[in-house]
């Protein structure tokens, strides 16, 4: 048997590695150091193999038979990206694993007129002197949820997520002071948002009321005292709680509030600027409905039903907006250009009355109909072989992550099963295909909802089942 320092002996240097022609011309085109650190990191495994004994003679000479195409795929491997495109058929259409909101159009192409070149960021083009980045966002925000009913003018700022944005009005108006919050609303919301946990890291105290099931407008007013600065309600953004249940509606919490002169805040997540009814979900409401009741602050998410990039935005009344913007927090908290402009033509495409150019938008509101006349074209195109079974069924989608724990839309979906395959393998081939599809698996069948696939995508759907 060969020792390890013969077959380390084998192999080239990495000098000789890159006289081949094949890697001669990849430096050619790839730059000399590319490929040089290719060939030096397929060298380095080998020898790791030799050394671990996983390489004997025979599979050395193997290896070496292939070396020039293992340096280019190494190549590629360290060229190409990390974060890309998915295509989710999940019917998921908020996931938060696979990067929320898709952007409208719009907010794509002006984030690129905006990046190409120098902007007004914090330029006041009529007086020539410097100016504020909020202010970009400030109209639009204002006259949309002016128009939706508010009691009072509306003033918003926006940081990097909602998250933020409750640290920061918590920072901002009750550090030092009490805060009171349901202990039914004690939530915490993926990737370790913890209600109590950003409240204590805000430097506001946390004053619990009521229990995990039921909490009246008497059990806040009992707790308000001298050092109570908010009242705070959270959306239970990802989960329910049924049976014997009860929670103050946000109009008397505001009546509440009013009484005694206290602000109430909501942290509301979800972000949308529809009414909800209107798409089909009740019980959940958005930012118009809590604007309407008279809401002192909220807190909303950029990226979540708004459909816009990701954000967190803070409206509310004027002085309190003053104070928050004034927190060297919002300094540190505040969100770049490229959002302010995906931000500013998301809202613009509200204003205009363009709800469908939003794609999370659009989703919701597509019809189970015209999903299922699309699943049905996309099996028409595709000759199942005898091994691949592909049905459309009735189904749900979900609206997801971090918005309406419980809220499903009626739709129709691709079951597919395969003779050979279980559905995990099905699965996993659909997701290691180029394109990357995400699917669910259910009961020994890999679902495939197009609510969330742009229909420019069902032709690559397709084409994935027809090579499984
Ligand atoms: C989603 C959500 C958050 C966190 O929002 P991010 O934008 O992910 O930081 C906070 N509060 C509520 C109620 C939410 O739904």
């Amino acid at each position: 048997m060969a020792t390890s320092n013969t077959l380390f002996r084998k192999l080239p240097s990495v000098d000789e590695l890159l006289r081949h022609k094949s890697l001669a011309e990849l430096a050619e085109r790839e730059g000399l150091a590319a490929v040089t650190d290719a060939a030096r990191a397929v060298l380095a495994t080998m020898r790791d193999e030799i050394t671990k004994g996983s390489l004997d003679e025979r599979g050395v000479d193997v290896a070496l038979s292939g070396i020039e195409e293992a340096v280019t795929r190494e190549l590629r491997r360290a060229t190409t990206y990390s974060l890309r495109p998915v295509i989710n058929a999940t019917g998921v259409i908020l996931h938060t694993n696979m990067g929320r909101a898709p952007l409208a159009e719009a907010a794509i192409q002006r984030i690129g007129e905006v990046a190409r070149t120098y902007s007004n960021l914090e330029f006041d083009i009529d007086s020539g002197e410097r100016g504020k980045r909020d202010v970009h966002v400030q109209r639009l925000l204002a006259k949309l949820l002016n128009d939706a009913g508010s009691q009072f003018d509306v003033h918003s700022v926006v940081v990097n997520n909602c998250a933020a944005a409750v640290m920061l009005v918590l920072n901002s108006l009750a550090e030092g002071g009490e805060v009171i919050v349901s202990r039914g609303e004690l939530v915490e919301i993926g990737g370790s948002f913890r209600v109590p946990d950003v409240m204590a890291k805000s430097g506001a105290i946390l004053r619990e009321v009521g229990t995990t099931n039921r909490t009246r407008v008497e059990d806040y007013e009992r707790a308000i005292n001298d050092k109570t600065k908010l009242i705070l309600r959270v959306h239970r953004s990802n989960f329910a709680i049924v049976g014997f249940t009860e929670q103050p509606n946000i109009e008397e919490l505001v009546a509440l509030s009013k009484r005694k002169n206290i602000p109430v805040v909501e942290d509301l997540g979800n972000g949308s600027l529809l009414d909800l009814r209107t798409v089909g979900v009740n019980n959940e409401s958005g930012v118009p409905e809590s604007i309407r009741a008279g809401v002192d602050v909220i807190t909303y998410s950029g990226d979540k039903l708004l459909g816009g990039p990701q954000a967190g935005i803070v409206s509310g009344r004027k002085e309190l907006i003053a104070k928050i913007r004034s927190n060297p927090l919002f300094r540190a908290l505040r969100v770049d250009k490229l959002t302010y402009a995906a931000l500013e033509a998301t809202l613009l495409e509200y204003v205009r009355g363009n709800l469908d150019s939003m794609p999370v938008v659009r989703m919701m509101r597509i019809s189970a109909d015209e999903i299922k006349s699309r699943s049905e074209a996309l099996l028409k195109n595709f000759s199942a072989s005898k091994k691949l079974k592909a049905e459309v069924i009735r189904g749900e989608s979900l609206i997801g992550g971090g918005t309406t724990p419980a809220a499903t839309l009626p739709t129709y979906i691709i079951a597919v099963t395969h003779a050979l395959l279980s559905a995990d393998e099905l699965q996993d081939q659909l997701r290691e295909t180029e394109a990357c599809i995400v699917t669910r698996v259910e009961e020994g069948r890999v679902l495939i909802d197009l609510r969330t696939v742009f229909p420019e995508q069902d032709q690559v759907v397709s084409g994935a089942l027809q090579s499984l």
